[in-house]
């Protein structure tokens, strides 16, 4: 019997198959996707242009960038932003 898949392996193949998030988290320069947590980039050596994706915790509101981003999820990935910033928000808390 072949084990079922936990949520970070089923999220790894929606990314293998259509390509990372347009939602991303930042730590030290390194840009990370918000959907698989592998390491897409980093802002250190080499320019990586987020100005297109979502950057989870950003807290401009209105947000000129994120706001059509966020509108522009499926379901799916709506469940996992919120999951990250709510991550984020007790992380800040502590
Ligand atoms: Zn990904
Ligand atoms: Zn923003």
């Amino acid at each position: 019997m072949t084990k079922p898949l936990t949520k970070e392996q089923k999220r790894k193949i929606y990314c293998v198959k259509h390509g990372h998030a347009k939602y991303i988290t930042k730590c030290w320069g390194y840009v990370y996707c918000g959907r698989c947590g592998e390491q897409i980039g980093d802002q250190l050596a080499s320019c990586f242009d987020t100005t297109k994706l979502l950057v989870v915790g950003c807290n401009k509101t209105p947000c000129f960038d994120c706001d059509p981003i966020r509108k522009s999820l499926n379901k799916m990935d709506l469940a996992i932003l919120k999951e990250l910033e709510a991550e984020m928000e007790s992380e800040l808390n502590e």
